[in-house]
């Protein structure tokens, strides 16, 4: 069971936020999401590999950075993410963690944001059995410009769906209960327009935003109230996170990554680093914080090895089998390769254990790619302190690092093509707004 927020950021979930610390936002009750972190293993440097929609889930349901799957500026006119009338998606030849799974027996379902390309870049043509959500129609119903076009389809009001896709995730649960299952629950929120029943309405102190977590944080213990319910609390991995930061944006109607730097469309730790707690009472051991490197990537290939799953051979990813980690082996580390922060143009910084070497990200600049800052995450996680003089070895050993990534993945600000590319799926006739 994987539930996926989206535009949450770091401070948006109550375990998360420091709310005594100066300058520390208003509170979001989340009583639920707590319960989920209490009850597993809470990661307090998880990482998104994209700062952006599109680009995190490719690299979500693939295990690999999205400029290895030609998903890090997705849109063939350059926009950022994929739109309706884009003509290109996530390669139907790219292997999902969907397939990895249904290929074993599981039955899987996707319900709510896909953003990964209309058809034939469908779910169900990425190993998802079921599939309840926008895509197709009004895909984007994200993006309030495409909310503001004549003709798209409404596809359900925003202030239902939350509600909506839980009910269906609930469905799915019960419909499969004496099999393997795989649900892939995609919410829209919080990400703007925000929208909330009125049941949740004007209950958080964080205004709009809060009740749209709140509701977030409802629908949660609503599936794990259900698991337990159907007695299948013990044999369910249920994982919680964001697809990236907050829109910072948007002021009072986006989150906050306190005390992060920056946010969504970045690549300061508040538009990567995001929430993620994950339980499996009597598999992964109840109520540890881990501060080790953990991303997105991983997911695909740990989720892989808890089911007993074997990856496709041949192919490259980017993400590592975490297993001993969550359940708890003694010695068991996070990443063993560092992370990199790619954003949509190029490789923008690196992280290997506590340190972070950052990158000019200036187009045409004659420093980009050169070392700018370096950071100690552990004791400066709003990334206000380079000590990049103080440690030189440390920076070229990262800088180093991130150039061989160059070498093998490319960067586009610097004309690098990158030896390891994958292709994104095109259709020759885009495909309009539906
Ligand atoms: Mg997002």
């Amino acid at each position: 069971m994987l539930i996926l927020a989206d535009d949450l950021g770091y401070a948006d979930v109550g375990c998360y936020l420091d709310a005594g610390a100066a300058g520390a936002p208003a509170p979001i009750r989340t009583p639920n999401l707590d319960r989920l972190a209490d009850q597993g293993i809470r990661f307090t440097s998880f990482y998104s590999a994209a700062p952006l929609c599109t680009a995190a889930r490719a690299a979500l349901l693939t295990g690999c950075y999205p400029v290895r799957v030609g998903m890090s500026l997705p849109d063939p006119r350059g926009r950022p993410v994929l739109y309706t009338d884009s003509n290109a998606g996530l390669a139907l030849k790219e292997v999902t963690l969907a397939e990895v799974l249904r290929d074993h027996g599981y039955a899987t379902a996707l319900i709510g944001k896909w953003h990964l390309g209309c058809p034939p870049f469908s779910p169900e043509n990425q190993g998802f059995d079921e599939y309840f959500g926008p895509a197709g129609r009004a895909e984007v119903v994200d993006h309030d410009e495409d909310e503001r076009t004549p003709g798209a389809t409404a596809f359900l009001a925003r202030e239902e769906l939350t509600e909506r896709y839980t009910a269906e995730a609930i469905r799915f649960i019960d419909k499969n209960r004496d099999r393997p299952f795989f649900l892939f629950l995609a919410h829209s929120a919080p990400h703007v327009p925000l929208a909330v029943s009125p049941a949740f309405a004007g209950k958080s102190a964080r205004g709009l935003y809060g009740d749209v977590v709140e509701c977030l944080d409802w629908s949660t213990g609503e599936i794990l109230g259900a698991l337990e319910r159907l007695g299948l609390a013990e044999r369910t991995l249920v994982t919680f996170t964001s697809d990236n930061g907050p829109a910072l944006e948007h002021g009072a109607d986006g989150g906050s990554a306190f005390p992060l730097r920056s946010g969504k469309a970045t690549t300061g730790e508040g538009g990567m680093r995001v929430p993620c707690a994950l339980c499996w009472p009597g598999i992964i051991p109840a109520g540890r914080t881990c501060s080790e490197v953990v991303t997105a990537l991983d997911l695909l290939p740990t989720f892989a090895a808890l089911a007993g799953a074997s990856l496709p051979p041949g192919r490259a990813i980017d993400g590592e089998d975490l297993e001993p980690l969550l359940k708890g082996e003694p010695g068991a580390r996070g990443r063993r390769a560092p992370f990199f922060y790619y954003n949509r143009n190029g490789l923008e910084a690196a992280r290997s254990g506590r340190w972070k070497l950052t990158f000019g990200s200036i187009p045409h600049s004659s420093t980009r790619g050169q070392p700018l800052a370096l950071y100690d995450l552990e004791t400066d996680a709003g990334e206000w302190r380079n000590v990049i003089a103080a440690n030189p070895a440390v920076a070229t050993e990262l800088a180093d690092l991130a150039q061989a990534m160059r070498e093998e993945l490319g960067d586009d600000l610097l004309g690098m093509r990158g030896q390891k590319r994958r292709p994104p799926g095109r259709i020759r006739v885009p495909p309009g707004r539906r």
